[in-house]
């Protein structure tokens, strides 16, 4: 444990599950999923 908030995101679109922290979160719902582009908000995160 790293003791750093992670949270699953799940695509979506392509249904692709990903770990990701609080820096990545905030990526994936500026730019969407990175795996195949699909808008993220905040709900999915
Ligand atoms: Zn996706």
């Amino acid at each position: 444990m790293t003791g750093r908030s992670t949270h699953t995101f799940v695509c979506p679109e392509c249904r692709r599950s990903i770990e990701v922290d609080d820096a990545m979160r905030a990526t994936l719902l500026e730019t969407g999923c990175v795996v195949c582009g699909a808008p993220v908000t905040s709900s999915h995160v």
